[in-house]
Parts: structure tokens; C-alpha cells; sequence
């Protein structure tokens, strides 16, 4: 997060300081624990352990309590050095396995003059720092004392490969958070329960969006009915809002000859991001990670005058990306995805507006859901391809074109792709957490190696430019940080069911239960009957628990008076209004998306 990106040293060593204090305060626990690393992180620190037994959340009691008399003692953080080979001898002797590791490794990297402490002591020393009995080996720095710390609470418990390695060792990591001040942590705290109410892999399975079924293999998440419908609306939207604004559907497939990705760059520049080849009649396929020479093909289907120019495809295309087990997240990171894919082909001279153009659309689509977000422009990575020339040009058109619609963006030179510079937009929730978004990339790179081209108007061929541009990113991630965004109370355009009818009593009105929802059926609304045998408290609880907007209870005397009675999500109690009264108000809420 940018907020942290500042985060001082201060903090930092505050936090690396506290994974000190935690090892010695699991060492007094544990007197047979041995050490991995204890590193700081965002918002805190954390430290692996390899100990006796499996720990459990009352443990994290215990040690936290351990932890507060070292800070209390106010202890002092004293360094000391000693030759490697020392410190190899003392981690054998006391059997710290991780450290034995981190300090052979140290020694290997090493130049062989400098391995050993001969006669010349030429050997390289290594710093440790003793709190109290103990003692860890540590570059530093550290708080002068323990008392230095600040405010911090353990947070939780997980397995963690030793190295990251899966065929390593699985070791204990305890992480904990620390803040400066009690109000900073405080405040975190609030707003992490806050996050964890709404973490959209317990909301999928509450609400019924989606699931990923460990038989399935991590990433490649199932939508369920409610969750497909809502993610339908969205690519129906998607779908109109680009054709309004001359973009063409097209559809591609998900296996293309290998040698594609060779000829874009893709199989050099991204080889790790990819799966590997499968045969097909002895020719070598891939499965796809990008649609964009699709595109480039249908686009290279027939000569194209200037007239044409632009062309703008766009394409849901579902693509898949090699990612670590370990990071895979719920919709939000995943290895099989669909981005809301398009490219344009233009002329040099159309780019700038086409950028402005895009970003229009980027600004009512945020808007639609929603989000305020913050921009980014991306320059040259030290890793790339083309001519200092065309970088220039493509980076002059993105800015020049962010300064005509008058975004504001922040500059982050050097993270652009390889084959062009790019603007990054990064959604903001309601939570204010950044969350990766919209890009605009422009590319000269594509267009060379496919040579694509139009006729221009004196008859010679010329290279199109190329802009690849993503609006809601990937389906998975927008749906996942949207569930969260609302805390899976859609607004009613988007609400998988937008009005459950609930009869009083079945047998006494549940037909009139189904004429009502017939007619907001007939209306193009989505409308469920509940009409299970339970109390009425209980299936008003239920539905509500499901976020669905609208509630609707007929009994007597709505059947008399040809009423329904309404309960808004939101709202609460509307009162009884006229059938279609009601149906007009919630397809005028549907058509404003609010
Ligand atoms: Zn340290
Ligand atoms: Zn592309």
C-alpha cells in the first residue's frame, strides 16, 4: 500500500525488534525451539519456528504474556560480533539447524579468501544481538531496549515451508502487528476485523457465489449459479458499454501453436508465468496467457486501409498464468482467469486520443461500482524491448493524455512491461485499501513482430500501433474485491436474487406468493419464493443474512388488497405499496445502479 511505501525505518526496526522479543519469550516456552528467520513485514513482523509441538491460538496468550515482561524489563539490545566459523561451531553445538543453514550459505557466497579466519583473520565477521539470555544472529538494527517497541499483539498462527520450499521442512510462523502508538494499532485492528468480515472467500461460500473444491486443483474456482448471474450482469454491461463506444466481440481460443508466444516475446519474457508445451500431431501448443495475437490474427485477416483505423476488439478472454501455490488467494489471485481483454489498432497520430478515450471509460466504469481510484505511469522496466525512440513517443502519448483529461497520477518509473510504458489504475475500497485495476499499455513491439499494417492515404503500407488495455482487470479479481468492496450487499443491478417473496403461511397465500414474483419475473427481475417450512422471523433472518435487497411479505391482507409489503436491506420497512407501483420503483433503481 502507498501509505506504507513511506513507512519510516523507525517502524521497521520497532517491528523487527518485537520478533526478537517473541523468539526469546517461544525459547522460555519452548527451550528446545529452533530459530528460522524473524523478519519485519507490512504492519508487523513475524518469526518461524520449528518447535515440539503443533501451537493453538491460547498459546499466542502465553507468549504474548512472556513477551510483555521483556519489554517491561526494558532490556538492552547489545551487539556483538565474532568470526563465521565461530558462529558455525556455536549453532552445531546448540543444534540450530536454520541458522547452521542461513550461516553456510553466507560462507559459501563468500570469495574463498575471505571464508576462513586464518592468521591473516581476513575471515568476515558476523554481527548478533543479545536481549537478556538471548541471543540471535542479526544484521540489525535494533531498538535501543525493549521498552522501545511501541504498541503490538500477536495476530495469528500458520505453516511455513522453511525457505519457501515446499520440500522443505514445514515450520510455525506466529505473526504479530505493531504500531507506534495503541490508537494506530487500535485502529488497525478495527479495521482488520472489519476486512475479515468481509473477506470475499467467506462471503462466496456464505452468499453461495463460488468455491474452489481442493479436487479441482488451487485457482481455478467454480462459479455457482449467484454467483455466475452476478458476474453475467457485469459482462452484459461490459459488453454494451464498450460497443456503444465502437468496440467489436470477437472470441478466441484457449490453445494456440507455441511458436505464437515466441514470435510476441511472451515465451522469453514471461517463461515462468506460463504452463508448460503440450504435443499436439507433434507440433508443440500452449495454453494461452494473453489473447493479444488472437487479436492481432483477426485483425491481419485482410488489408486494412487507414480509413478503418481504429479497430477495437475486445474479448472476456480466459487466460492461464503460473502462479505459487503459496500465492493463491480466494478470486483475487488465481491461474486460470478472464480479462476483460481488448485491443486497439491505431495510427500513430490516433493513439493519444485513444488513450483519452479509454480513460473516459475507465472513469464511468469506476464510477458505476463505485471505487475512486488512483493512477500510475509506469516507464521503461530495465528489462525490454524497442528503441529508445518509441519508448519516448508511447510515454509522451500516456502522459500527454493524462494531462488532457486532467487525472492526476503518480510517476513509478521503471515498472512499465517490456514491450511498453503503461498507466496503472489502482481501485480504492470502501475500506480504502488499493487493489490492482485498469490498465492502458501501449505497444510497438506486438505490431513489429507480427508486422502489422495498414495502407495509409498515398498507398504505403504502414505499422499500426498497438494499445492493450484491461478496464475491470480480470472478472475474478473485480467480482472478488467487489464482494468485499460492498461487503456483499450489491446494489440492486447487480444482487444475484434482488427480491425473495415470503408467504406468511404457505397454504393460505403461498399462490398469491407466486403470482407477485411472476410478475417481477415477467419484468426482468431476479425473484425467489421462500417458502420453506419455517417461521416467518426465521426466513426474514435468512434472507437477510443473504443481503437480498428487497423482502417481500404477503398475507391476508395483502391479498385483499392486492399489496405487497416491503423490506429494504437497507432501508427497512417501506410499507405496503401496490405490485407494480413497486416494479417500477426497483427497474428505476436498476437503471440508475445505484
Ligand atoms: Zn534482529
Ligand atoms: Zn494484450
Amino acid at each position: 500500500m502507498a501509505k506504507e511505501k513511506k513507512q519510516n525505518l523507525n517502524l521497521e526496526t520497532m517491528r523487527h525488534s518485537l520478533s526478537h522479543i517473541m523468539a526469546a519469550a517461544v525459547l522460555d516456552m519452548f527451550p528446545e525451539a529452533k530459530l528460522g528467520i524473524g523478519p519485519p513485514i507490512e504492519n508487523g513482523f513475524y518469526y518461524d519456528f520449528d518447535l515440539p509441538r503443533t501451537l493453538i491460538p491460547e498459546d499466542l496468550v502465553l507468549i504474548e504474556g512472556k513477551m510483555r515482561k521483556i519489554i517491561k524489563r526494558n532490556l538492552p539490545f547489545e551487539k556483538t560480533e565474532a568470526p563465521i566459523d565461530y558462529a558455525i561451531r556455536e549453532a552445531k553445538k546448540k543444534k540450530e539447524v536454520y541458522k547452521l543453514e542461513i550461516l553456510n550459505d553466507l560462507k559459501k557466497a563468500l570469495p574463498p579468501n575471505r571464508q576462513a579466519h586464518g592468521k591473516q583473520g581476513r575471515g568476515i565477521m558476523v554481527s548478533f544481538y543479545r536481549t537478556g539470555d538471548f541471543v540471535d544472529l542479526c544484521k540489525g538494527p535494533h531498538v535501543k531496549s525493549t521498552g522501545k517497541v511501541g504498541a503490538f499483539k500477536l495476530t495469528k498462527i500458520s505453516g511455513a515451508y522453511w525457505r519457501g520450499d515446499e520440500k522443505n521442512k514445514m515450520l510455525q510462523r506466529i505473526y504479530g502487528v505493531a504500531f507506534e502508538s495503541q490508537k494506530e494499532l487500535d485502529e488497525y485492528l478495527k479495521n482488520m476485523e472489519e476486512a475479515e468480515k468481509r473477506d470475499h472467500r467467506k462471503l462466496g461460500q456464505e452468499l453461495d457465489l463460488f468455491s474452489n473444491p481442493e479436487e479441482m486443483g488451487g485457482g481455478l474456482p467454480l462459479w455457482h449459479p449467484k454467483g455466475a448471474s452476478l458476474r453475467s450482469v457485469i459482462e452484459e454491461f461490459w459488453k454494451k458499454e464498450h460497443q456503444k463506444r465502437g468496440y467489436e466481440l470477437v472470441y478466441t481460443p484457449h490453445i494456440a501453436k507455441l511458436d505464437i508466444w515466441k514470435t510476441s516475446g511472451h515465451w522469453d519474457f514471461y517463461r515462468e508465468n506460463l504452463y508448460s508445451p503440450m504435443m499436439i500431431d507433434e507440433q508443440e501448443y500452449l495454453v494461452k496467457p494473453m489473447n493479444c495475437p488472437f487479436h492481432i490474427f483477426i485483425f491481419k485477416s485482410k488489408l486494412r486501409s487507414y480509413r478503418e483505423l481504429p479497430v477495437k476488439y475486445a474479448e472476456l478472454g480466459t487466460v492461464y498464468r503460473y502462479e505459487r501455490s503459496g500465492v493463491l488467494h480466494g478470486l483475487t489471485r488465481v491461474r486460470g482467469f478472464t480479462q476483460d481483454d481488448a485491443h486497439i489498432f491505431c495510427t500513430p497520430k490516433q493513439l493519444e486520443n485513444e488513450i483519452i478515450e479509454t480513460l473516459r471509460l475507465v472513469d464511468f466504469m469506476m464510477g458505476t461500482f463505485d471505487f475512486k481510484y488512483n493512477v500510475y505511469l509506469s516507464t521503461k522496466p530495465e528489462k525490454a524491448v524497442g528503441s529508445d525512440k518509441t519508448w519516448k513517443e508511447s510515454t509522451k502519448a500516456l502522459e500527454s493524455a493524462l494531462k488532457k483529461t486532467k487525472v492526476k497520477y503518480i510517476l513509478d518509473p521503471g515498472e512499465g512491461v517490456f514491450y511498453g510504458p503503461k498507466i496503472d489504475v489502482k481501485l480504492e475500497d470502501s475500506l480504502g485499501r488499493e487493489w490492482q485495476g485498469p490498465t492502458v499499455q501501449v505497444d510497438f513491439n506486438l505490431p513489429e513482430k507480427f508486422n502489422v499494417e495498414y495502407v495509409d492515404e498515398k498507398g504505403n503500407k504502414e505499422r499500426v500501433v498497438m494499445v492493450h488495455r484491461a478496464v475491470l482487470g480480470s472478472m475474478e479479481r473485480f467480482i472478488g474485491v467487489l464482494i468485499e468492496h460492498y461487503a456483499g450487499a450489491f446494489p440492486l443491478w447487480l444482487a444475484p436474487v434482488q427480491a425473495v417473496v415470503i408467504p406468511i403461511s404457505d397454504k393460505k397465500h403461498g399462490k398469491y406468493a407466486h403470482t407477485v414474483a411472476n410478475l417481477l419475473k415477467e419484468s426482468g427481475l431476479r425473484v425467489e419464493v421462500d417458502e420453506r417450512p419455517e417461521s416467518l422471523g426465521r426466513r426474514i433472518r435468512d434472507n437477510e443474512m443473504q443481503k437480498v435487497p428487497y423482502i417481500i411479505i404477503v398475507g391476508d391482507k395483502e391479498m385483499t388488497s392486492k399489496k405487497v409489503s416491503v423490506r429494504s436491506f437497507k432501508k427497512g420497512d417501506l410499507g405496503s405499496k401496490s405490485t407494480s407501483a413497486f416494479i417500477k420503483e426497483m427497474l428505476k433503481e436498476i437503471e440508475e445502479k445505484k
